[in-house]
């Protein structure tokens, strides 16, 4: 698989300490002299679109925290050969944001909202704002920033009760719902068997809505299944990337929000390109380094778990 999709945390910040991805007690931040300045990202998104980039992800942390995010968009939507200028967003400013952002060139965003129960929504992220996340979707929706994704990892014990809630937004919504299985990050996470396996989330949504049909969803471009309960408008999407192995089909790299070049998730090689740039080094020179790290990511071996010390907000999920 050819890697053209970029993601990129421009800030290890948060909003909300969701248990399984940001522990409330976890402090350890990036400092700010050492965050990828927009200058910075924009040269590496435009060396990175000479190499074969065509999509770029905006992640972090929760991106819509960072200080003038809609300036950073315009200057990258306009890099000749990105096709695609996307976010990943919990989604708890984009209701004031949406219509900035879409001006400014973004073309979708991804929503995550873990359940559609209030209680149960504070219990994993910290916060009582769910009521403003549904907000922000039908904002995304109302001004064009489609097609609109929304991201549930689904954890045994805290959330499960929420799938077929999550199937039901599928039937009248033009959303695709995504279950993306929990990968254990650090000992402060819970448990890795925790994890609910997308084949069960999928049996459970059959046995309430019959045999789920294969759905067209674009950008269709990863490891996702899409799926679709019958008659329904929107779609559901399963990553499986537990339960299976979906490395010959990946097709992203990262970069963290202190400038680490990531090309795999479980594996520790990173290339610190924030600190070559600072050095001064050749637009040429960078380009290398970049293709090299793109060459390298179909060459490592996963292992079962993520490496010691990973953090989700850091490198950007
Ligand atoms: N703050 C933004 C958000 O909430 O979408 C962007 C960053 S968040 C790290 C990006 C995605 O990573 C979210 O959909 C989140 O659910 C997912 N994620 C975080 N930790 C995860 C984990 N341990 N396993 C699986 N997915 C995880």
């Amino acid at each position: 698989m050819r890697v053209n999709c970029l993601r990129i945390s421009v800030t290890d910040r948060c909003n909300l300490s969701c248990v399984y991805c940001h522990p409330a007690r976890d402090r350890d931040f990036v400092q700010d002299d050492e965050v990828l300045t927009f200058d910075e990202i924009h040269r590496i998104v435009r060396l990175f679109a000479d190499c074969g980039i065509e999509n770029v992800r905006l992640t972090g942390g929760e991106p819509l925290l960072r200080r003038d995010l809609p300036l950073l968009v315009t200057r990258l939507a306009a890099i000749e050969r990105i096709r695609e200028l996307t976010l990943t967003t919990n989604g708890v400013r984009l209701k004031q944001m949406a219509g900035e952002l879409k001006a400014a060139g973004l073309d979708r965003v991804n929503i995550s909202v873990d359940s559609l129960e209030a209680d149960n929504y504070k219990q994993i992220t910290g916060r009582d704002v769910l009521s403003r996340v549904v907000e922000g979707i039908h904002k995304a929706l109302e001004v064009g920033l489609q097609p609109v994704k929304i991201n549930a990892v689904i954890l045994r014990g805290v959330n499960h009760s929420q799938i077929l809630a999550f199937a039901k937004i599928s039937i009248d919504v033009p959303v695709t719902v995504r279950f993306i299985e929990y990968c254990q990050t650090s000992e402060g996470t819970p448990a890795a068997d925790d994890y609910v396996p997308c084949r069960e989330i999928r049996s459970v949504i059959e046995r309430a809505y019959g045999p789920l049909s294969r759905a067209t969803v674009r950008p269709s471009n990863g490891p996702a299944l899409y799926l679709k309960i019958g008659g329904a408008i929107g779609a559901i999407g399963f990553i499986a990337g537990r339960s299976t192995r979906f490395c010959r089909s990946c097709n992203r790299i990262r970069i963290s929000s202190d400038g680490k070049i990531r090309p795999c998730l479980y594996s520790d090689y990173t290339c610190d390109i924030g600190q070559v740039m600072r050095n001064g080094t050749s637009d040429g020179q960078i380009r290398n380094i970049l293709a090299r790290a793109i060459g390298c990511k179909h060459t490592f071996t996963r292992p079962d778990s993520l490496v010691r010390g990973f953090s989700m907000r850091k490198v950007g999920g």
